[in-house]
């Protein structure tokens, strides 16, 4: 391999640009993280070597205790943190300093507001904890060699933040990166031991490799000789720290190794620590992130749990170890079953794997439980961040239905409020007496839901309606049929029968109506034709005319409406159309002698149905015009 020994100027990346001004902006207030970031890449980078390391030991070069340095140097105004991890090639270092490797990042910052105070939260889950650097410093320069390579393919990357970079290549014997900050005016503070020891214990104590600074003897008295020369001391603790006791562990603690393990600059919303003994020994420690990623609904996100063995890293984004619905889970497992060199391919079919993953699934869900139930406004907060996911899990996994179930929230007629905050045993509880079922109505949006004309008679009689517009509900809808013996039943589905919740004078009363109209529907029927399956009188409306109906175990409509929007070629069922006999339309239709009047006014009152439940009409032209002929005849 030959050594291109060019220097050259590159551009950053366009969003690169957009995100340091961001950074610098939202996190000043909070400077002295730019350490925190650069001893967890720092890290990161010595986990990578060593795991790397297990099946080619020639890459340690020899040195195999990995440390990570930091020096500071008052008169040059710099300070640098330097790590014997795997390094960067050169095409890494354009790709990993250069870039922002992940997609959606440029869509998502021009969406970004002006608040920079809720900037400063989204601003860390790009994982672009390197370019803190820019916050403190007026120029960065990053020396790095890849482990393995020979001394001459070293590369420099030099930038003060404002656009470009330069790389050069450089000899560089040691293996590993170098990161000298060369200080802003006003950050003198970062040139005192004391305040970067201080920060270190602060933020990287769990850091599991030694963190060294060198000593600084006092000269002694008289004389111009240091007292001792400087000593290099490691300033933290220096292990891992899910292998400590929980009750040895503060807070604190917990939220900095979140940080560090999640890419994330916020503290997590709550976690489970465990030690697993029986058929397979295991530690985990995982995490639920205060927010929802960006990217939560892109499947090339990265980040999820880290695998140990023995506490030797062993891969990022173990996406075996949760099932996808629990993807914005963050943390590590550490195991003592698997081999040092256990590969993606062998953890999809492991045991040990198996068995992990469904532990640790039963211990997140039961933290979960365990918040709905004793911090309910909490669990309200991490429903809204993560519940579209957590809706999936009742179709991915049928081993924990009855828990996901309970876990589930929904908005619902009893407050009409957007939030979701009715759990299926808080409907149970307000159920009336005779009430068979669980009603619910499924709308592509939530105002469409709450005000569908369906909901008329429930809300008459006082009977709760969840109210369910997210895309992922009708899914959940066909694996959840049930809730503790009571079925779930919708609304806008087969003939309404509220058994023992009608009473018999009405039933009675309604029959008596259906007949009179009985001439009525055969003339609708008729006159829709190909259009409807069925024409009835209904007992679900008590404003609205008319309204559509599928019949029992057909497809939803508004399941029909996404899955065609998403292109799949499905054949429409013909709805039932039923028509509200003491509405003064539909009355009027009664008495409409004139043909063409009557076949107008049916045609309105079927279109508007459509458009009521949130469909789409098909010749929206010609029901505009029907509509201004019958608004017209009106006032005349
Ligand atoms: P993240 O750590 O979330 O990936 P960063 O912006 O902190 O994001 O770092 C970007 C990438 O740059 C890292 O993923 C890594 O590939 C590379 N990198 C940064 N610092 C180092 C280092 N000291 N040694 C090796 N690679 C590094
Ligand atoms: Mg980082």
């Amino acid at each position: 391999m030959t050594v291109e020994a060019h220097k050259e100027t590159l551009g950053f990346q366009a969003e690169v640009k957009q995100m340091l001004h961001l950074m610098i902006h939202s996190l000043y207030s909070n400077k002295e993280i730019f350490l925190r970031e650069l001893i967890s890449n720092a890290s990161d980078a010595a986990d990578k070597l060593r795991f790397e390391a297990l099946s080619d030991d020639a890459l340690v070069e020899g040195d195999s205790e990995f440390s990570i340095r930091v020096e500071f140097d008052k008169k040059a105004r710099t300070v640098s943190i330097i790590d014997n991890g795997i390094g960067m090639s050169r095409q890494e270092v354009i790709e990993h300093v250069g870039t922002i490797a992940k997609s959606g990042t440029a869509q998502f910052l021009s969406s970004l507001s002006g608040d920079q105070a809720k900037d400063a939260h989204l601003i860390g889950q790009f994982g672009v904890g390197f370019y803190s650097a820019f916050i403190v410093a007026d120029n960065v320069t990053l020396t790095t060699r890849r482990a393995g390579l020979g001394a001459e393919h070293g590369v420099r990357w030099v930038s003060s933040g404002d656009g470009e970079y330069t790389l050069e290549t450089v000899e560089k014997s040691a293996r590993g990166t170098e990161v000298v900050l060369h200080l802003r005016e006003d950050e003198d503070e970062f040139l005192e031991g004391y305040r970067l020891r201080n920060i270190i214990s602060k933020y990287s104590d769990h850091i599991t490799i030694p963190i060294q600074m060198f000593t600084e003897p006092l000269p002694a008295e008289g004389d111009d000789e240091l007292e001792a020369e400087p000593e290099l001391e490691a300033v933290n603790r220096a292990s891992a720290l899910w292998v400590r006791s929980k009750k040895d562990i503060s807070d604190e603690e917990y939220n900095e190794f979140y940080k560090h393990v999640a890419h994330d600059f916020e503290d997590p919303m709550l976690h489970t620590h465990n030690r697993v003994e029986g058929n397979y020994e295991y530690t985990s420690l995982l995490y639920i992130p205060a927010r929802a990623p960006f990217d939560l609904w892109d499947r090339e996100r990265r980040h999820g749990i880290k695998l140990y063995v023995r506490r030797v890293f062993i891969m990022d984004d173990a996406e075996q170890l949760m099932p996808n619905y629990l993807r914005f889970v963050r943390g590590v497992i550490d195991s003592s079953d698997l081999p040092l060199n256990v590969s993606r391919e062998i953890l999809q079919r492991n045991k040990a794997i198996d068995s992990i993953r469904a532990g640790s699934v039963k211990k997140v869900l039961s933290m979960l439980e365990g918040m709905a139930k004793n911090d309910p406004e909490k669990y309200a907060t991490f429903w809204k961040e993560f519940g579209r996911v957590m809706k999936e899990g009742l179709g991915e996994d049928f081993g924990n239905k009855e828990k996901l179930a309970k876990l589930l929230r929904f908005s619902s007629t009893h407050t009409d409020s957007e939030e979701q905050a009715a759990s299926l045993a808080d409907y149970a509880d307000r159920m009336q007496q005779g009430q068979a079922n669980i009603y619910y109505v499924t709308a592509d949006s939530f105002a469409a839901a709450k005000n569908s004309p369906h909901l008329e008679i429930f809300r008459k009689k006082g009977i709760e309606v969840l109210l369910l517009s997210d895309r992922v509900d009708e899914w959940l809808l066909s694996a959840l049929t049930e809730f503790d013996g009571t079925p779930l039943k919708s609304v806008t589905q087969g003939e309404l029968d509220l058994g023992e919740l009608e009473d018999k004078d009405e039933k009675e009363k309604q029959e008596q109506a259906g007949k009179a109209f009985d001439d009525v529907v055969e003339k609708v029927k008729t006159s829709l034709g190909e259009a409807v399956s069925e024409v009835r009188v209904t007992h679900r409306l008590t404003s609205s005319p008319a309204c559509l109906v599928m019949e029992e175990g057909d497809m939803s409509a508004n399941l029909e409406r996404i899955l065609k929007s998403a292109g799949q070629d499905i054949a429409s069922k013909k709805p039932v159309f039923e028509i509200n006999s003491e509405h003064p339309l539909v009355i009027k239709l009664k008495d409409e002698s004139d043909t063409a009047r009557f076949d107008d006014l049916t045609q309105v009152l079927f279109d508007q149905a459509l458009l009521a439940e949130g469909g789409q009409l098909e010749d929206p032209a010609s029901f505009v015009k029907r509509l201004n002929e019958l608004l017209l005849s009106m006032s005349s």
